[in-house]
Parts: C-alpha cells; sequence; structure tokens
C-alpha cells in the first residue's frame, strides 16, 4: 500500500456520537480558567457536546452550568459528542482536557522565612512575596453616575463588556492572568445572559443568582468574577463604581480585591496589599503575582473599630508579617530586606544574556524547551543559550501543517539560535492527534509511543524530516528522536532521514542525529547507543515514569523528580556516555539539584524559558 494511502486509512472521517469518561485531577478541581478554555475549545466543532455529571446534564459550552455542578478533584463526567465531528471532538477534548488538567497546576505556597520583628506582627499567608512600606489605605469606592451612557440598553451594555474582555484578553501578553478574561467573558456568554433585561433589578437576580449557586462550593472564590461582571455591565450603564486611591505609595487593606480592582492599583503607587478574606487561588492573587505586588492574606479583619490610621506600616511578604506601628529598628530591616530583594531580581534579569559560569568557572549552558515560533521568541528574550529540546508535536495539535507550513515554522526558529535541537513528532501516550488513528492499545505509554509511531508509519516522519532539512539553510542542526528504546529504531530512523535527504537531493552533512534518553533500556545499553549517537538529551519526565512504572499523569500516584534512583541513573548515563549530552525533563529546571546536576558534569540544562534568568543565576552562586 502506498504511504499516502495508508496515511488517508488513517486519518478518520466517520462521524459517530460518542462518550467519554474524564476525571478531574487537578488539585484545584474543575474551576473557571480551566472550564473557560475548555468551552472555548468545544465551540469550534461542528458537534452538539455535553456535560454529565451528578446526575445533570448541560452543555459543555455553558461555563456558569459547568461551574455550578462543582467538580472536584477525582469527580469525573462524561462527555457526549453528537453530530457530524463528534469523534474529532471526543478525541480532541480528551486530550485538551488532560493536558488542561496538568497544566492547573497546584498553587505553590509561598514559603515564608523567619523574621523578628520588635513591634506587634500579624500573621498571614503569603500570596505574593517582596516587602513594602507605606500608611495604611483602607478599600473604598465612589459611585460615578455618568448620564451620557443613559442611552446604552442592557444587552447593549453586556455585549460591550464582552468586546472589552475579548480585547483585554488579546491584549495580555502571557500566563494564567489572560485567561481570567476570557473566562469572564465566556460567564457573559451563556445562555443566562441572551434573555431579555427589563430592568438593571433583573439583571441583579441573574447574577445573584449564580452567586448563590456557587457560594457554599469549593469555587466561591470565584464569587468576585461575578460582582466584577456585573461592576463591568454596570459601568456601561453610566453607573460606575471605583476604588478611592492616593497619588502617594500606599499600603491597601482590603476584604477581597475584584481583578479589575487589582488592574486599577496596579497602575498607582501601591507597595503592597492585604486581604482579610480570599484565596490563594482566586482571580485576584492570581492577577496580584503577575503584577508581582507583595500581597497577604490574613483571613481575619484588621482595625475593625478604629479608624486605621497607620502612617508606616510594614508588610513583608516574605515572612508573612504585617506591622502596624513598627520601631525605627523595625523600619531600617524592612527598608534593607527591601533593597536587597530590588537588587537580586534586578541583577538575576538584568544579566540573563550573559553566560553562566559557576565560581569555580566552569561554564554550564541554560537552553529553552520550545513548542513553536512564539515560544521560541520569548526564549530568546528571556536569555535561553540555544534550544535543547524543540517539542515540534505542538505545532501538529489542530491539524496536519503543511510542508510549506512546518518549513516556515522551522526556519524562523533555526535563525533565532546558533544551537538548536528539535525533536521529531512525539505523539502517543497521553499525546494523541485528533486525526490520527493510532490503533487502539490497552497500554499507550507501553505502546506506540514516539519513534516507534513514526517508523510504524513512516509518512509524517519523511514529511517532517523533509521539512527540517529544506529549513536548515546548510546550518548545524540536532534532530533527536524521542523514545527510543533498542539501537535499531536509532538505525531505522536515522536510514529513513538518509533516504529523505538522498531522494530530494538535500546535503545534510551538517544535520546531527541524536536520542532522547528516557527509556530505562538505554541506559543499559549506553556504550552500544553511545557509538551511533550524535549527542543525547536526557527526558526525565519519561524516565522517572519508567524507572517507576508510575504514570507520569496519575492523579494519584507521584513521584519525587529529585528522588536519589533518579540522581543514581544520571551518575550512570554520565559516566558511561562520551557524546554531548544535555537534560530537558522539569528536573533540569530544579534549582534545589542544580549543584548536584553540575557536580555530575551536566553543563546543558534545557528548561522552560521563564526560568532561565533565575536558573542562570542560581549557577553563578554554585
Ligand atoms: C521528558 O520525557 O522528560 C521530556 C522532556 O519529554 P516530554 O515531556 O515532551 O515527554
Ligand atoms: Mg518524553
Amino acid at each position: 500500500m502506498k504511504p499516502m494511502n495508508f496515511l488517508k486509512k488513517l486519518l478518520k472521517t466517520t462521524p459517530t456520537p460518542i462518550k467519554s469518561t474524564l476525571t478531574i485531577t487537578s488539585s484545584n478541581g474543575f474551576h473557571m480558567r480551566p472550564i473557560a478554555k475548555f468551552a472555548n475549545e468545544v465551540k469550534k466543532f461542528d458537534a452538539t457536546i455535553t456535560i454529565e455529571a451528578k446526575e445533570q446534564k448541560v452543555q459543555a459550552t455553558q461555563v456558569p452550568k459547568i461551574l455550578s455542578l462543582a467538580l472536584e478533584t477525582g469527580d469525573s463526567f462524561i462527555l457526549y459528542s453528537v453530530g457530524e465531528e463528534a469523534k474529532e471532538a471526543d478525541s480532541y477534548l480528551k486530550d485538551y482536557f488532560n493536558k488542561l488538567m496538568m497544566e492547573d497546576s497546584k498553587v505553590e505556597i509561598a514559603k515564608q522565612e523567619d523574621e523578628n520583628y520588635q513591634a506587634p506582627s500579624i500573621y498571614g499567608d503569603t500570596i505574593v512575596k517582596g516587602v513594602g512600606i507605606a500608611p495604611l489605605v483602607k478599600y473604598k469606592t465612589i459611585e460615578i453616575v455618568d448620564d451620557t451612557k443613559k442611552s446604552v440598553d442592557i444587552k447593549e451594555a453586556i455585549d460591550l463588556t464582552k468586546e472589552e474582555l475579548l480585547n483585554l484578553y488579546k491584549d495580555s501578553i502571557k500566563g494564567e492572568e489572560t485567561q481570567i478574561f476570557l473566562a469572564q467573558k465566556e460567564i457573559l456568554s451563556s445562555e443566562i445572559f441572551e434573555k431579555e433585561f427589563k430592568s438593571i433589578e433583573d439583571l441583579d437576580k441573574v447574577f445573584n443568582q449564580e452567586i448563590e449557586n456557587i457560594k457554599d462550593t469549593k469555587f466561591k472564590s470565584k464569587v468576585s468574577d461575578y460582582k466584577d461582571l456585573k461592576k463591568r455591565v454596570l459601568s456601561y450603564l453610566g453607573l460606575k463604581s471605583v476604588l478611592k486611591l492616593p497619588n502617594t505609595p500606599y499600603i491597601l487593606l482590603a476584604k477581597d480585591l475584584l481583578p479589575s480592582e487589582v488592574n486599577q492599583i496596579s497602575k498607582t503607587a501601591i507597595k503592597g496589599v492585604i486581604l482579610e478574606e480570599g484565596s490563594l487561588t482566586s482571580h485576584a492573587s492570581i492577577l496580584l503575582r503577575s503584577f508581582n505586588i507583595a500581597s497577604i492574606i490574613v483571613n481575619k479583619p484588621i482595625c475593625e473599630n478604629s479608624s486605621c490610621n497607620y502612617p508606616n506600616v510594614i508588610i513583608d511578604a516574605n515572612s508573612g508579617d504585617i506591622i502596624l506601628e513598627p520601631t525605627s529598628r523595625d523600619l531600617r530591616k524592612a527598608e534593607s530586606k527591601q533593597k536587597k530583594i530590588i537588587l537580586e531580581n534586578d541583577k538575576s534579569y538584568s544579566k540573563r544574556f550573559e553566560p553562566s559560569r559557576t565560581k569555580s568557572g566552569r561554564k554550564v549552558r541554560v537552553l529553552a524547551n520550545i513548542t513553536d515560533v512564539n515560544s521560541a521568541k520569548e526564549a530568546k528574550d528571556d536569555g535561553a543559550d540555544g534550544v535543547g529540546l524543540f517539542r515540534t508535536e505542538f505545532l501538529f495539535t489542530k491539524s496536519k501543517p503543511s510542508l510549506e507550513e512546518q518549513i516556515r515554522a522551522y526556519r524562523e526558529i533555526f535563525e533565532l539560535f546558533d544551537d538548536i535541537t528539535i525533536r521529531t513528532l512525539d505523539i502517543g501516550g497521553d499525546k494523541s492527534l485528533p486525526y490520527i488513528n493510532i490503533p487502539k492499545e490497552d497500554n499507550p505509554f507501553l505502546g506506540l509511543r514516539g519513534i516507534r509511531f513514526s517508523l510504524y508509519e513512516k509518512t509524517l516522519l519523511k514529511e517532517q524530516l523533509l521539512a527540517i532539512f529544506k529549513a536548515h539553510n546548510g546550518k548545524r542542526v540536532k534532530v533527536m528522536f524521542p523514545m527510543v528504546s533498542q539501537k535499531e529504531e536509532f538505525r531505522r530512523a536515522k536510514r529513513v532521514a538518509f533516504d529523505v535527504a538522498r531522494e530530494h537531493n538535500i546535503d545534510i552533512s551538517n544535520i546531527l542525529f541524536g536520542i532522547m534518553i528516557e527509556v530505562p533500556s538505554v541506559i543499559l545499553a549506553l556504550k552500544v547507543f553511545d557509538k551511533g549517537v550524535d549527542f543525547f538529551s536526557i527526558g526525565t519526565n519519561d524516565l522517572t515514569q519508567y524507572l517507576f512504572a508510575i504514570e507520569r499523569t496519575h492523579p494519584i500516584l507521584k513521584v519525587d523528580l529529585t528522588s536519589p534512583i533518579i540522581i543514581s541513573a544520571l551518575k550512570i548515563i554520565i559516566d558511561n556516555t562520551s557524546k554531548p549530552i544535555s537534560i530537558c525533563g522539569e528536573l533540569a529546571g530544579i534549582e534545589e539539584a542544580t549543584p548536584e546536576l553540575i557536580n555530575m558534569g551536566y553543563t546543558n540544562l534545557s528548561v522552560s524559558s521563564k526560568l532561565i534568568p533565575s536558573l542562570k543565576e542560581k549557577i553563578r552562586s554554585i
């Protein structure tokens, strides 16, 4: 059978109604941001998709309805897909959901340090580290009535708010905070806001009902999103409520803040925020993190009955202390802490383009793990010394990119860096492509993954290699094969590469070929591989999974990524290889492990790009 026919056979075409069970594995539950992202993806399919849980069935496009199911960690729901694209939708959404759960990591509770202030201190949980000294200002809003907006009706106000949120979403640069605006827009797009509203009271009722639905659930912190939305809609109707804030530095004391209020304070001389209620995972907390505003939650009222007139308050979010009436020694201590923090932050970021050497002069290269052109540009801007892992499968997630599209993307990325490692498609296991039918397997993590799939169905591999070769333009590029477990696989993959180059008459003398070390069998055959490959890169994520026989996405079973067993495996690897070697799994970015990795001889670490400046600085301190 010709390869193209085979590929066509693999492509799914028959739409059939299907049902899948999905389980919430994120410790945050299925909360607003992932729900909104999920609902947004659902809309892209020509299919009717519903969610069934707790004896209720809701449309998978309706954010508030899904939210009101209050699905927590360990709960499951059934996803029903019916219609023309049901099969594609089911396959894509299952995958997308699992990815969302993985990305939605538990919020790290900032580690607090001990501090001894002389004056009494009020202790709280740290949202964002930092130290601020300024007068305390109590939360106060002022209502502004704008008569010029009287002509706008409620429907128009809702539409304008949706437009505003969409623009905020598009204009934000990156990160979790952008999803907040998308989540809020999705709420307003749900059918409960499609009815005809006769009055503001009518609108109020709908908001109050939704708040009522979630106020006693794990998602009660999202009540502020409904309040925020109401505020945004009302402002288009001429009823504006804004925070009253000084022009001079201040520390804000509030019960809780709405996301839009965090935006407002971020544009002022704010030195810190003290919240008397709220949670570390609320949208206000996420935004405080993204604006890096020192903040603490105390979970109790402060200065309830007094006038709250404190002209010199210390907020030390590094230790969790709030000192309302500090002594002059306390003030000196806080000031010197402030200076140190500023110096440290400035130092690592401003030195991100400089090479990182240990104190003894050993150069360690910090490379980036990237997924596409945008992440490559971010990596460049974050000071990456090169790309240690280009996970190309991310270019393939929605649909198969054409040869030309691949060439364009690869070329643009190759031009950005002198040192680049591109990994051929790594699908299978937890990474499936909606348009490719991998034969059903009982244990996908032990099945047609990575190079095994590419060798089983070579069409995609051949096209990808051709795109890489055409894009490389004589430049030195490292091509890496994933999930290699036997030397025969590497040999066959390399032969495919040479056949492609010969068929298209492309000189690939500058292309290097290597493998990921992520299957334990390779460790037992290092000497054999060492003779054949040009380089190695260790995927500690999969290596850990296969060493411990614990699925990396398992909701209950977890392995410590810095376990001494992994460290011993890394030691065996470095002692038995002579070719250039790097680490590109998560372990490469865990700073507690950095001294040990360097000590063993690992001097190429590939990490997610936002970790680069501080990892470089850590290396300089070793
Ligand atoms: C790994 O397994 O450690 C790795 C870097 O690859 P991925 O996480 O993409 O499987
Ligand atoms: Mg891997």
